[in-house]
């Protein structure tokens, strides 16, 4: 199967790309490195199943020529992360929907039989305060000029993009709405809350915990996020649907916090920031995030293998390994 990531050298997509090469298909990742990184997909540079094109989608002129001979493509190209999405807003709006809306029309004129996955996020419940998160659960977006919603806007814009193009060009789309997703290659610099902790309790820093520590969040590998797409995309009956990918283990950030201390075995204390201190700006919080799974697990079968407890091991042997000279 021959299969394009765009965002491939990002920490998701460096990650469908390194499984797919696993599994013996021929990988394409574009990627223009603005957030993805070389080293991610370093190892892969030698396989000749895998090819890798340095491009901004949004201008990118093989985009067609690509996408005209590809069976899947993983639309995992956007900007994100909390901080970034602060910081740079404009660019936000602007990629994350001129990117998806410029994939879509490539398929649609060059490929229409291909199978397409975009990235959506939890995000986009807002602030539905459910204690679990279904597919067709409301969408609950605070009004007025909040910045932080920006990424919840585009992924919104994303997946009703989708669904035109579902609609109009009987494009095949699954709609996965991502939960925090972690692991190996993932950075802190934009927010993350896991890589940062990893980095903050290895080195005996002050772990920062944001508010009062009590919103939770769910975690999932990523090792555990891939196997899931790939299940998504070979089910012909998840075909048009939003599916929740996920692990829905929850838990505080300050039990998070607790814990990555104890299993680093380290000595750092564990410091409250208010959202202002961290974010520079009062900060709407997402209070609970978990993913109800039913959809996921009946159409696939998915179970996942990483626990919170795992990953949270590898992480911290990972970072020990970069700190050696
Ligand atoms: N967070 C924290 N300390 C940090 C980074 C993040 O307490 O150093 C909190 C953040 O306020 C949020 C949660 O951890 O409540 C998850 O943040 P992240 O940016 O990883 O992802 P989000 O779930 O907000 O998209």
């Amino acid at each position: 199967m021959n299969i394009l990531v765009t965002g491939g050298a990002g920490f998701i997509g460096s990650h469908i790309a390194t499984y797919h090469l696993e599994k013996g298909d021929n990988v394409f990742v574009v990627d223009n490195l603005s957030t993805g990184s070389i080293k991610n997909i370093e190892p892969l540079l030698d396989n000749p199943a895998f090819t890798f094109h340095e491009a901004d989608i949004l201008v990118w002129d093989q985009l067609k020529s690509v996408i005209s001979r590809m069976d899947r493509i993983y639309h995992m190209a956007a900007i994100v992360g909390v901080k970034k999405v602060l910081k740079d807003p404009q660019a936000v709006m602007a990629i994350n929907i001129a990117a998806t809306e410029r994939v879509f029309r490539a398929v649609a004129e060059v490929r229409p039989q291909a199978q397409v996955t975009i990235a959506s996020s939890s995000e986009v419940y807002g602030f539905n305060t459910n204690e679990g998160f279904s597919e067709t659960d409301d969408i609950v977006l605070r009004s007025g000029a909040r910045l932080r919603w920006a990424y919840a806007v585009t992924k919104l814009a994303d997946e009703f993009l989708a669904y035109s193009f579902m609609y109009q060009s009987g494009i095949k789309v699954v709609i996965a709405r991502f939960f925090n997703t972690v692991g190996p290659r993932q950075v802190g610099t934009y927010g993350m809350v896991v890589p940062t902790f990893i980095h903050q309790a290895v080195n005996n820093l002050p772990v920062t915990v944001y508010g009062d520590g009590l919103q939770t969040r769910s975690f999932c590998d990523v090792r555990d996020t891939v196997v899931a797409l790939d299940l998504l995309n070979s089910t012909p009956a998840a075909n048009g649907e939003i599916v929740n990918v996920g692990n829905n283990e929850e838990i505080s950030i300050l039990d998070l916090a607790r814990l990555i201390v104890k299993r680093a075995g380290s000595s750092s204390p564990i410091t409250f920031l208010s959202y202002k201190e961290a974010y520079g700006m009062e900060m709407d919080d997402q209070t609970h995030r978990r993913p109800i799974l039913d959809k996921l697990q009946s159409l696939t079968g998915f179970k996942t293998k990483w626990s919170l407890y795992q990953t949270i091991d590898d992480l911290i042997a990972l970072e020990r390994k970069r700190n050696r000279p």
